[in-house]
């Protein structure tokens, strides 16, 4: 059965870099800080800051909860990432989705100061992304490319085939693989044949938000599974996007929870401190 692509060494090693960093700036009068912008009374949301927020806190970093409420009108939540982009001692801003009827994300994400977008939200970033240049990539798509580099699976001209295309996870995985030399296919939710395409991949990377949608007839023999799917359980806890018979025939598949998810983390603790580290040079 598939070998197991666990995140946590990953997501350990990258918290005491950030724990290292994020000490050093403390020390010289500059202690980083990262603010998230909450308007959602979602629980797997809510749960999901509590944890950015506990990570945050073990590894030196200042983390403010801004929570307007569910029922913030779209000039709140605008003006408080203003605010927050112009304080000074506010080095990370993120804003967590879902968000209240009529609010986009990506136009809000626009008033986010792109050198404390750390979890590439403003379109200025994916942009960016798109054309090769420096900036925050989306932790969730970044930490995609962290695993499988960690695990040493090579990119280089092999086919990777993402399932998904939003512009927080697919569309920015798709790039970063791209400027990998990876042969990149993205699938979606009008893809015809999604197991006739998702057969032909070397790499397979699902971000649907649909629990067990890939199921082993998507899966060549051998194939590395990246599923980044957090889906609830009826247990309580989180299930992703492969179903778990797929281990059978994939040659390596990452767990959920213990996958993508604490690399991500860990990530956007350390887009938090870099962003510090920048904003107090200039
Ligand atoms: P989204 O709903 O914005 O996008 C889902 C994408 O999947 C869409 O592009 C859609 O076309 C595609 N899709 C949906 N159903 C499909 C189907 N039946 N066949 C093929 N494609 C289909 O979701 P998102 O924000 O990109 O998140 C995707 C998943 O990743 C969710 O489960 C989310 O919870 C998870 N996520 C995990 C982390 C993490 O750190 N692990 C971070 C962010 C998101």
């Amino acid at each position: 059965s598939a070998i197991s692509l666990s995140g946590k060494e990953l997501a350990a090693s990258l918290r005491a870099r950030a724990k290292e960093a994020a000490d050093a700036l403390t020390a010289a009068g500059t202690p980083p800080r990262l603010a998230v912008v909450v308007a959602t009374d979602d629980g797997s949301s809510l749960w999901y800051v509590r944890s950015i927020a506990k990570a945050a806190a073990k590894s030196g970093i200042v983390c403010d909860v801004v929570d307007l409420g569910a029922d913030a009108t779209v000039a709140e939540i605008r003006r408080a990432l203003e605010t927050l982009s112009a304080d000074d001692t506010v080095h990370g801003v993120i804003l967590q989705t879902p968000l209240p009827e009529g609010a986009s994300a990506a136009d809000l994400a626009g008033t986010i100061d792109p050198a404390k977008d750390v979890d590439g939200a403003n379109p200025a970033s994916l942009g960016r992304l798109a054309a090769r240049l420096p900036a925050f990539a989306p932790a969730t798509a970044e930490a995609v490319v962290a695993l499988l580099d960690h695990h040493e699976v090579p990119l280089p001209g092999r086919h990777v085939v993402v399932v998904g295309r939003s512009t927080v996870v697919g569309v920015p995985a798709a790039h970063l693989l791209l400027a990998r030399d990876a042969t990149v296919s993205v699938c979606h939710s009008r893809t015809a044949d999604l197991p006739g395409m998702t057969r032909r991949a070397d790499v397979l990377v699902v971000a649907a938000g649909r629990a067990g949608l890939v199921t082993a007839g998507h899966v060549a023999p051998g194939t590395v599974v990246v599923d980044v799917g957090t889906n609830p359980a009826g247990d309580g806890g989180l299930v992703g996007d492969v179903a778990p018979e797929v281990s059978e025939v994939a040659g390596a598949l990452t767990p959920v929870p213990g996958g993508v998810g604490p690399v991500t983390t860990a990530l956007l603790l350390g887009h938090t401190v870099a962003a510090a580290a920048h904003l107090t040079q200039r």
